[in-house]
């Protein structure tokens, strides 16, 4: 792990996903309910060093991901979408140069200065993803293809673009669009 990408933007949209994939969804249950389970989602996407999650820190990150969810759910309304991410940028971002004891280079901080771990993702988050879709279009995010999957989808990286979010719903996917062929008019028994 470089420093490049641990202090990067990809970086924080991909913890946006994330915390946005916690949500309840017909697959699993709420995957954000204990201090443990947000302290190993950063720890999970190379958090440095020791985390410590507060209730405080849960109940913030938890309405973040709420919003960051919106943000997700507004994909293929550019103005909608547009209007959300900035809406919470407006509300939670405090962009600034940081330099930290310690030998840390200049980097850039975008959460108010008195935010928790909560409320550093929330403002993190929207600002990566703000930067994904300024630097590689509004296509860069969406929400899983598969029928019965409200998970986030982040767009990064070589290759044709992902539509579902993990391997499961894109097998699952192709299984149920195989059957409907079969029972169609015309297709075999
Ligand atoms: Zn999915």
């Amino acid at each position: 792990m470089t420093a490049g990408v641990r202090f990067g933007f990809t970086r924080w949209a991909r913890l946006a996903a994330a915390l946005v994939n916690t949500a309840p969804a017909p697959r699993h249950g709420d995957l954000l309910t204990a201090p443990e389970q947000l302290r190993d989602l950063l720890l999970a996407h190379d958090e440095p060093g020791t985390v410590r999650i507060t209730p405080a820190d849960l109940a913030d990150a938890r309405a973040g991901r709420t919003d960051l969810a919106a943000v997700f759910a507004a994909t293929g309304d550019d103005a909608r979408l547009a209007a959300r991410l900035n809406d919470l940028l407006g509300r939670t971002a405090r962009p600034r140069l940081v330099d930290h004891p310690g030998g840390v280079p200049l980097h850039l901080h975008v959460e108010a200065p008195d935010a928790n771990w909560g409320g550093w993702l929330t403002a993190s988050g929207a600002m990566g993803l703000a930067l994904m879709i300024a630097e590689h279009g509004v296509e860069v995010i969406g929400v899983c293809a598969a029928a019965d999957c409200p998970h986030g989808v982040l767009r990064v990286g070589p290759g044709p673009a992902r539509r579902f979010c993990d391997a499961a719903c894109a097998n699952r996917t192709r299984v149920a669009a195989h059957r409907a062929a079969r029972r169609a008019p015309g297709g075999a028994t």
